[in-house]
């Protein structure tokens, strides 16, 4: 009996196995078709000042949506890319995808907008990246200066010199860089030190706290206080309430981001929304 129980068990579990393989792979085939037909898409998310409420730029998140109208959250599908080197391809995608849009943007007016993407840890790390940098600015005809790239913390796990050394060579180009999502990875108060970054990103598992705790005295008035120190800007993403952008407000954070301002959306629902902010 138990032995039957036991074969049972292990054909369960390579059974288990092998569909979530074939499931990965399935998916991956599919991201490979939809980067190639084009069903990868970019959602922008303003960022404004927390005081005044004004467009200071915006996010640009990646979408895929598939045949069947579904649209996949990037932290379903990212981390399949890193596994299967669509990283580089969908990255500069994304860097000449949303460089495009700012240049529109700087066309209509919005000159000192500022166009946040995501970086991802192997995008970064690969020797191509400044180059790639410097070209998609080119092509775009973009200023450095509106351009901002947002690192993880992960960027500097073991490479923490070259890491500080390929941020110090994007800044010198007129790039500015963001910490995002500090605080939730292995962070280090002396690794953000030697980055040296423009800006810090405080996560949204922190801001969602600030109402839940009814106190102010969370992990975001440390992130929020840890920026001044450093003479970081601080950006609170997932703002949501405006109880927590008033909180934030009183912490010192100067910028938000969240459904409170603006949800993240489509170009051309972004640029109707940005019209109508006067
Ligand atoms: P992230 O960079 O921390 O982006 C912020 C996430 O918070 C986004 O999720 C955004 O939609 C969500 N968010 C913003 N405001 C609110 C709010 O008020 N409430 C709630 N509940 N959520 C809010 P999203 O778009 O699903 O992206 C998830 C993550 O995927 C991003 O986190 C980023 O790490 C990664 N990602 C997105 N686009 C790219 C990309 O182009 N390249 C790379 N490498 N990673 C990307
Ligand atoms: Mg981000
Ligand atoms: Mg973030
Ligand atoms: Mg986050």
């Amino acid at each position: 009996q138990a032995k039957v129980l036991k074969r049972g068990r292990a054909t369960f579990f390579s059974e288990d196995l092998s569909l979530a393989a074939r499931e990965r792979i399935r998916m991956l085939t599919e991201l490979r078709a939809a980067f190639s037909a084009e069903r990868l898409f970019l959602a922008y998310q303003p960022q404004v000042d927390l005081k005044t409420g004004r467009v200071l730029g915006a996010e640009a998140l990646l979408r895929w949506k598939t045949e069947d109208g579904r649209s996949i959250p990037p932290d379903q599908f990212i981390p399949l890319a890193e596994q299967s080197g669509l990283t580089v391809p969908i990255g500069e995608w994304v860097l000449r995808t949303a460089g495009r849009q700012l240049k529109h943007l700087a066309d209509r007016g919005y000159d000192r907008f500022r166009m946040a993407i995501n970086v991802s840890h192997t995008q970064f790390r690969e020797p191509g990246f400044v180059p790639a940098l410097g070209r998609a600015l080119r092509d775009c005809a973009i200023s450095p200066q509106q351009l901002e790239l947002e690192l993880t913390e992960s960027v500097a796990i073991g490479h923490i010199d070259s890491t500080a050394a390929k941020i110090q060579e994007i800044r010198s180009m007129g790039i500015t860089v963001a910490m995002d999502d500090f605080g939730t990875g292995y962070s280090s108060l002396s690794v953000l030190k030697q980055l040296n970054v423009d800006r810090l990103k405080v996560d949204r598992s922190f801001v969602q706290e600030i109402t839940e705790r009814g106190d102010a005295t969370g992990i975001a008035e440390l992130v929020i206080s840890l920026g001044h120190q450093l003479n970081l800007v601080t950006i609170a993403e997932g703002v949501e309430a405006e109880e927590q952008r008033r909180q934030l407000l009183r912490m010192g954070c100067q910028e938000g981001q969240g459904f409170l301002f603006g949800r993240p959306m489509p170009a051309a629902d972004f640029e109707r929304w940005l019209a109508g902010q006067g």
